[in-house]
């Protein structure tokens, strides 16, 4: 998608004269690029109007960067349609909050209900997991082996087939063992049928909720809003959680999720594992949808910030994909510099705002064990839960660069628009 919005945006400003015609022809091909990347045609139609409103031919011709208003007013629509404008309730640790899932079968409920409770439990709540899941077979053993695995507490049974059965039982269970976070698996069906809708708004109604989080797979494409909006006029949905980002889906869906369900994404999933689940961030997800991050904002910054000297060797390090711990410190430590960090970090996916420890070792990674980290902590005098937040982030980004192995680096005065 970036690629092809950034020619549709290159091409207009190769034009002489930017006249309506031409303004026209460049929206007309940034409309093809999202609607390709799933994003849903009435959205795409919705915003095409407004930037073409934002976008008005005196500022382009008065020679004012046209690129720059054009692409901007693309990423300011992508992040209004992704904020409905109320958060998500938000439980509250120590008291108890009834989360349930829903989504068709294969979206992720289950996976997804395991990176939840295991997200809280690692931040010092009491979560448990409940599978009201009865229709099908194995559903149960999947979510014990997850729980089991992720050391949560869970309920479910073998013989029972009624899910709002299960559903009571297991909330009331947990209530009584002051579990802070009680999360209701439910079944899915292959399609949007009215038994399983039903279903939903029977086990909605028995256990009252005080979330009810819709799950739906990244890869769905144009079949998202529907898809949404169908679970949303069963059950108060209100919030999303997008899976499978790690694959080849496009992510636009998401957009889809947000208008039909007007509620925000909360979570994102990169991967099977328990552990790959993010939280959403409406600006680095529009970056991602553009193209890999802000990569021209950042590039400047590089230019900007790091040495003149070192920039060569780090730039072909990122290429190369070899991201490693002192690449990390470097750069922080040069980020650092620059004041409002934030808004530095908010030009790439994956970059948390918050400090990284500032004295950090930096060879191999792969040999940092606990005893290792414990020293780290010691020495520096911070937590070994803040060393190990660092490894993490730092795997993380890690993951991250890995991908723009073999990216062409844009040289200083070469940048592209997106
Ligand atoms: P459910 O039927 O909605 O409960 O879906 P499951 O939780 O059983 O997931 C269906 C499949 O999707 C499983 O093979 C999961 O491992 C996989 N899956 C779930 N979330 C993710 C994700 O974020 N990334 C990837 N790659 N696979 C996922
Ligand atoms: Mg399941």
């Amino acid at each position: 998608l970036g690629g092809s919005i950034s020619r549709a945006i290159q091409q207009m400003s190769n034009a002489t004269i930017i006249d309506e015609k031409v303004l026209n022809e460049c929206l007309n091909e940034i409309t093809r690029a999202l609607l390709q990347s799933d994003i849903q045609f009435k959205l795409v139609r919705d915003m095409q109007t407004n930037i073409k409103k934002i976008v008005n031919l005196e500022d382009l011709a008065a020679g004012h960067n046209k690129r720059k208003i054009i692409q901007q007013a693309i990423f300011n629509e992508l992040c209004k349609i992704l904020d409905p404008g109320k958060p998500a309730f938000t439980p509250k640790k120590g008291k108890t909050s009834v989360v349930m899932f829903v989504g068709l079968q294969g979206s992720g409920k289950t996976t997804t209900c395991t990176k939840y409770a295991y997200y809280h439990q690692k931040k010092g709540w009491k979560p448990a997991l409940v599978c009201a899941d009865t229709f099908r077979a194995g559903a149960f053993d999947q979510l014990k082996q997850n729980a089991t695995k992720a050391k949560i507490p869970f309920y479910g049974s073998y013989m029972e087939s009624d899910p709002v059965k299960i559903a009571v039982e297991g909330v009331e269970r947990f209530k009584k063992e002051n579990c802070d976070l009680i999360i209701v698996d439910t079944s899915g069906r292959h399609k949007q049928e009215a038994a399983l809708f039903e279903e939903m708004r029977q086990v909605s109604e028995a256990t009252k909720p005080d979330l009810v989080i819709f799950v739906m797979d990244s890869s769905i494409g144009q079949a998202a809003f529907d898809q949404a909006q169908a679970f949303k006029q069963s059950v108060a949905v209100g919030a999303v959680i997008v899976t499978k980002m790690d694959g080849h889906a496009k992510g636009g869906g998401a957009l889809s999720a947000v208008a039909a369900t007007k509620s925000p994404v909360i979570f994102i999933g990169t991967g099977e594992h328990m552990d790959e689940f993010e939280v959403f961030d409406v600006k680095p997800f529009v970056s991602r949808l553009l193209g890999m991050g802000d990569w021209s904002g950042f590039m400047d910054k590089i230019h900007e910030v790091v040495p003149m000297d070192q920039q060569p060797e780090l730039l072909q390090k990122l290429s190369e994909g070899n991201f490693t711990l002192r690449i990390m410190y470097e750069q922080f430590q040069n980020i650092l510099k620059m004041g409002p960090i934030g808004q530095v970090f908010s030009m790439l996916p994956g970059f948390s705002s918050e400090l990284m420890p500032k004295e950090l070792d930096s060879s191999n990674p792969k040999l940092m064990n606990e005893s290792r980290m414990m020293r780290i902590a010691r020495g520096s005098g911070r937590h070994i839960r803040e060393v190990m937040e660092m490894m993490e982030e730092y795997k993380r980004l890690a993951k991250i660069w890995s991908k723009m192995k073999g990216l062409k680096i844009p040289k200083k005065g070469e940048m592209s628009a997106l």
